[in-house]
């Protein structure tokens, strides 16, 4: 079987699900240059629980969990089978306690880069939550743990945003704050030279560290994308830019 890479997508506006603009058609290009996986494992910056959890359900719900977007947005329907078997699989590879839970569904993490890249919804794909209450070394930790899925056949796709701060958006402004791009270019410089402790420590980023990560729940998928990579994969950037003043695109495919 061949070897899968791992991604780790900007996921931003929500309205990407259903928009063609710059953003989503390199996601489509991704999709297109890369093997098709057997199933998607999904680690979304809003599956943000208390421990670790797994969905292991046959046929996983959607969860609308953004408000007040277009209705269109809300029509979008990811008809996605699961996949109990590597789901089960998986939560063996992990050694921290990993709830089965099947009270989540497809979210917006998941589901507006998934309608994009592919559409037909003819993989399985499941989630993996994200532990808020875990420091970051542990998710970088679980991250290496779930690198034997991608000999499997398994996409690991972390949903998230570097840059993500909410509460000091500006929707009408088209680049980002000075301190966006310096938390997003640091993170760049560490990433494409393969200094993953310093993306884990990313507090040693500096003043911009605070702002870019207000709160981590968008920062921590990516974590689990570099645990799953190894020395020898080859690094691309795409959507390499920040947008509304305080989030990043900036999204990063090893294989
Ligand atoms: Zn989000």
């Amino acid at each position: 079987m061949e070897r899968m890479p791992a991604l780790f997508i900007g996921h931003g506006s929500p309205m990407n699900a259903i928009e063609d603009n710059e953003f989503t058609k390199n996601w489509r290009k991704i999709a297109s240059e890369i093997p098709r996986p057997k199933a998607i494992l999904v680690i979304s910056a809003h599956w943000y629980t208390s421990g670790t959890r797994i969905m292991d359900e046959a046929h996983p719900r959607m969860i609308y969990d953004m408000y007040g977007f277009p209705k269109e947005l809300y029509q979008v329907d990811y008809k996605a089978s699961g996949t109990p078997e590597l789901a089960r699989f998986t939560k063996n590879l992990i050694s921290r306690d990993t709830m089965i839970d099947n009270s989540w569904g497809y979210d917006h993490g998941a589901c507006s880069v998934l309608h994009v890249m592919y559409p037909n919804a003819d993989i399985p794909v499941y989630q993996l939550s994200v532990d808020g209450r875990a420091n970051a070394d542990i998710h970088f930790n679980t991250g290496k743990e779930i690198k034997r899925l991608r000999e499997n056949g398994v996409l690991i796709l972390g949903s998230g945003n570097v840059v993500h701060n909410l509460s000091i958006i500006n929707m009408s402004m088209a680049g980002g704050y000075d301190w966006a791009y310096e938390f997003d270019n640091y993170m760049k410089d560490k990433i494409t030279k393969h200094d993953y402790q310093d993306v884990v420590d990313y507090k040693k980023a500096g003043k911009s560290s605070a702002l870019a990560v207000a709160t981590p729940d968008h920062f921590f998928p990516l974590l689990y994308v570099l645990g799953a990579t190894d020395g020898n994969d080859d690094i691309s950037v795409y959507n390499d830019s920040c947008l509304m003043g305080s989030m990043s695109m900036t999204s990063y495919l090893f294989k």
